[in-house]
């Protein structure tokens, strides 16, 4: 597994367009700058691994751009040690970064396929979540809540209750909403039966899907 410093200049150069697009947590920026997302990428489109866009991985799938990677965890605010629930491991990039951000990750996948290469790829790069489960992501995972943030890589058409249930007090659930195309929400459960909503743009998603495949 190989990180040339070609791989490391493009990534500082991918860094500079997030940040002209508006991405602005240098904490998040550093972390693109430092996750090799051509590690996560199908070999055969490995020279476009820089480029900002989402490519085809196994399975119909596909690894999100990395501004959409940027942004929703822009918006998830997490602190070092909080405890998030990723809904849709895919490549496990997304995953990668929220790991180098030093929280406590748990992360699902309704495919096995997907789920089994994440998980080592992950665990030989270092970026060990607290688990990697093969599971269908819409029922949440109990066992470990409350989370301090949830995030949804696949497009919900609606908001399923329990994300918000397994949320903390203070906790975030960023979700793409939306059939044919998502708009990307944040949920702030500010206390007990009481959400905040907060819409950020235009995006498209893979859908989120029940059961196990
Ligand atoms: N975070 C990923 C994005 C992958 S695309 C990345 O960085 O590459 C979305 C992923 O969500 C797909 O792998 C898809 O299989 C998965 N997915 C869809 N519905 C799901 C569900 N109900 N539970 C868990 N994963 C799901």
């Amino acid at each position: 597994m190989i990180d040339s410093s070609k791989h490391q200049g493009q990534r500082k150069q991918l860094v500079n367009l997030l940040k002209d697009k508006g991405i602005n947590d240098n904490k998040v920026l550093n972390a693109i700058d430092k996750v090799p997302r051509h590690l996560f990428m199908d070999p055969a489109l490995e020279s476009y691994s820089y480029l900002d866009k989402a490519f085809p991985i196994a399975s119909g799938q596909t690894i999100s751009q990395p501004y959409t990677v940027a942004l929703q965890t822009q918006l998830l605010e997490v602190k070092r040690g909080e405890k998030v629930l990723e809904i849709g491991t895919g490549s496990g990039y997304q995953a990668a970064i929220l790991v180098n951000l030093g929280v406590k990750l748990y992360t699902l996948e309704r495919k096995q396929d997907l789920y089994k290469k994440a998980f080592r790829l992950l665990n030989n790069l270092g970026f060990k979540p607290k688990k990697t489960i093969f599971q269908d992501g819409t029922i949440g995972l109990a066992d470990y809540a409350p989370y301090d943030a949830i995030i949804v890589t696949a497009a919900a058409e609606t908001v399923p209750k329990v994300f918000l249930d397994q949320l903390s007090i203070g906790g975030r659930l960023v979700i793409p909403v939306g059939k044919n195309n998502q708009k990307m929400t944040r949920f702030t459960k500010i206390r007990e039966n009481r959400i905040k909503k907060e819409v950020f743009g235009n995006f498209r998603f893979v859908p989120l899907l029940k059961n196990k495949a």
